[in-house]
């Protein structure tokens, strides 16, 4: 017997539901559009049990919902939300897990941050010394007893308790976030007792840490929480993905649970798994849950024989881990040819494949033989501007830095502190409409581009009546900085429907490489030129980054991502190329996700690290020295990473640094950064207006670590969710005080 069961489905709905009835409750706060949002889960979660139960799974997983994110439904469900917002943590409603989750009038959201290597982000949960936990988990037991009705085997998931405890930080005093941990123990007992008298037998405790090779005190935690727990739950499926967790297998093998799951994508060996204790269930990740590909079954299965013959054990498979970054459904896709869809897979088709692996082994006649297996063309490496040189480091040095800013001197260098935007302007409810207009049809590419030009001519001038030094064309004309890239690139595929949420109603939709990728067409000459033509002062170009463009996309299994950056480095480089030779003299290179690519094992850090400078300079190198370079950073604590960012080599980097005090600024200072920075002066993630005083004071504390002359001032990210009027306060305020600043600070 093999058990086909999964971790967990896309909870945003199959059209996005979930976001659009949260959005409408959080703009409308009435009884109506409160009733939407748990109708709007209820139906969510039927249809996903329903299609779970079609879909012949052993079992219907419950848990994996979440109105915004689940370490942060973790938390309140168990009564841990900050007691800082002021309400009562015993039974939190959903307009205080709300106040969490995005902050209220009075106090700022909970902290965001990435989750592991994926592009998804999660609420950190803040430990207090003496913090207890009431709650019973509500939620959770309705959503079972819901469940219940349609009558099929039910599986409970939960994020384990040292997961949780790890992905969270002290708070107030609290030395050691351990110290927390028999509390919450306590409480994962009462939840997981009542799990168990709803007569649920296996519950999947998530416990992704395991792929890290955790420190001694963080394996006692481990070892403590599982022999707690194994006495008062429903049976214990110790859950742990992303990573087969090499250094600590052995150790996990030893915990008091009834079974593990491991993923074993990625061509973990088999015979890692051979000494497994044969009394607890396998359950093995054998289709990835991190790519859109289909699954060579025959491979998969070939494997799971092999497996089979070497243990004694239960076995179950599985995806590697919950499908919460896969898009729902390939079936709906309109806009995919025929012969890519046959190569891809999403959610519903992943579960399909783990079925059908079971079934072939169940009763060997499932049949897989109709199973189109990835095969591509492989890499070319003459595609773009891809050569022999692209291996040799020498041919992407510029000038030093020194060099660059005696040619670069008549750009801005006339005066200290100079201002400017990080990109994108408001993205106004007519700007969005107008873009949809023209998607489908309903508008002209000339009524669409006449419409476009009115809005870049009014941003321009906005930034004229500012006073800001150089300008930006507002980024009016895209939908999202890495889809637009990924529509004039040849090799990427945009889908229609493939949604993926970051957090709350937060979606991407990220492209798939599913070619080489190659230059076609310019891609944002035309409006940088418009732009540039409506004003005196510098447009500065504005291209996203290699990294954060890979990082955002879907990539293929056939080529590694070192390959991958070169194509779309070579790409880029093309474009940057031709902004300078218009007339550009500044270019942007965002790589705000440059971090994201991280992997999951610090060892191997380095190699992705040096990957992603060299795209860098593929893409930044190809000017001359006399056109000034600018990145700009956001989302992500850079502090590990500070000696990569020095080494980009950028004229100027622009940096989110406002909301986390400006913390970055001292590793700057040691990695002997000499060139120019912008941190940000003002966080563009809150409505707050920041004052001239408050900007002054910005501006006067980064001197205290960065000379006078290479301090930009600008806001800390693209200011494309704010309103226009928080902007024309925002922006007027930035600059007063810039101007204050440089008449205090005499130029030099
Ligand atoms: N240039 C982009 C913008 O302003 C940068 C976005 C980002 O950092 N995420 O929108
Ligand atoms: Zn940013």
């Amino acid at each position: 017997m093999v058990t086909a069961h999964l971790l967990g489905f896309p909870r945003i709905g199959f059209n996005r539901e979930l976001k659009f009835t949260l959005e409408s409750y959080w703009n409308h706060r009435t009884p109506e559009t409160k009733e939407l949002l748990f109708k709007t889960r209820k139906e969510i979660c039927l249809k996903t049990w329903k299609m779970q139960k079609l879909l012949r799974l052993d079992f219907l997983t419950v848990g994996d919902f979440s109105f915004y994110d689940h370490v942060l439904s973790t938390l309140c469900g168990l009564g841990g939300l900050p007691k800082r917002y002021g309400f009562n943590v015993k039974s939190p409603s959903i307009d205080n897990y709300f106040d969490a989750a995005r902050g209220n009038s009075n106090f700022r959201a909970m902290d965001l941050k990435k989750w592991f290597n994926t592009n998804y982000h999660y609420l950190v949960p803040e430990y207090t010394s003496g913090m207890e936990f009431h709650a019973e988990f509500p939620w959770l037991l309705e959503e079972i007893e819901l469940a219940k009705t349609l009558q099929h085997p039910i599986k409970v998931c939960m994020l384990g308790p040292a997961s949780l405890l790890w992905l969270g930080k002290e708070y107030g005093g609290l030395v050691n976030r351990i110290e927390v941990l028999p509390r919450l123990l306590e409480a994962y007992k009462r939840v997981l007792m009542n799990i168990k008298f709803k007569g649920v037998e296996w519950v999947q405790l998530e416990e992704p840490i395991a792929s890290f090779n955790l420190p001694a005190i963080w394996r006692r935690a481990l070892s403590t929480t599982y022999e707690q727990l194994s006495s008062c739950s429903p049976r214990i499926l110790f859950t742990s993905y992303y990573a087969f967790p090499n250094e600590m297998y052995s150790f996990l093998k030893s915990l008091p649970v009834d079974g593990f799951h491991f993923d074993i994508t990625n061509n973990v060996s088999i015979n890692l798994l051979e000494s497994y204790p044969s009394d607890k269930v396998l359950s093995v990740g054998i289709v990835s849950g991190r790519d859109v590909w289909k699954n060579d079954l025959k491979r998969s299965i070939h494997r799971v024989e092999r497996l089979r013959s070497k243990i004694r054990s239960e076995l179950w498979v599985s995806t590697s881990c919950p499908l919460l970054h896969v898009p729902c459904d390939l079936s709906t896709e309109g806009r995919i040819s025929e012969s890519l869809k046959r190569k891809l897979s999403f959610g519903v088709q992943k579960i399909q494949e783990a079925v059908a692996i079971k079934e072939h082994l169940t009763n060997q006649n499932s049949n897989i033989a109709t199973s189109v297996l990835v095969k591509e063309t492989h890499f070319n490496p003459r595609v773009g501007f891809y050569t022999e040189e692209l291996e040799n480091e020498c041919c992407f040095k510029r000038l030093s830095y020194l060099d660059r800013i005696k040619l670069q001197k008549n750009i801005s260098k006339h005066l200290i502190f100079p201002t400017t935007t990080v990109g994108s302007f408001p993205q106004t409810e007519h700007i969005r409409k107008i873009r949809s207009q023209f998607k489908k049809g309903n508008l002209t590419q000339k009524e669409y581009i006449t419409t476009l030009k009115t809005e870049v001519s009014f941003i321009i001038k906005k930034q004229a009546v500012y006073g800001l030094d150089v300008f930006v064309h507002g980024e009016v004309e895209r939908n999202d900085m890495v889809e637009y890239f990924g529509e004039l690139v040849e090799g990427f595929m945009i889908t229609e429907n493939g949604w993926i949420q970051s957090f709350g109603s937060r979606c991407t939709k990220p492209p798939i490489v599913f070619k080489d990728l190659s230059f076609i067409r310019p891609i944002t000459v035309y409006w940088t030129r418009y732009a540039q033509g409506l004003t005196n002062k510098p447009v500065k170009g504005m291209v996203t980054g290699p990294m954060t463009i890979l990082n955002w996309s879907f990539l293929r299994k056939t080529q590694t991502i070192q390959e991958m950056s070169l194509q779309i480095a070579s790409v880029l480089r093309k474009e940057v190329n031709l902004l300078e030779n218009h007339g550009t003299r500044i270019v942007q290179i965002d790589e705000p996700a440059i971090r994201e690519g991280l992997p999951l094992l610090y060892e191997n850090w380095n190699q992705y690290l040096s990957w992603s400078v060299k795209a860098f300079h593929i893409v930044s190198s190809g000017v001359s020295a006399s056109t000034q370079i600018h990145t700009h950073l956001c989302y992500s604590e850079f502090g590990e990473i500070v000696d990569t960012l020095v080494k980009l080599d950028t004229d100027v980097i622009s940096i989110e640094a406002a909301r986390s005090n400006m913390v970055l600024l001292e590793p700057f200072k040691e990695c002997g950064f000499t060139n120019e920075i912008g941190p940000g002066v003002y966080d563009i993630h809150s409505p707050m207006i920041p004052s001239v005083e408050e900007v002054l004071l910005r501006i006067k504390y980064i001197t205290t670590s960065i000379s006078k002359e290479r301090v930009w001032v600008n806001p800390d990210c693209g200011l494309k969710t704010r309103t226009w009027s928080q902007v024309d306060s925002s922006l007027s305020n930035m600059v007063k005080a810039a101007k204050i600043a440089r008449l205090q600070e005499p130029s030099v």
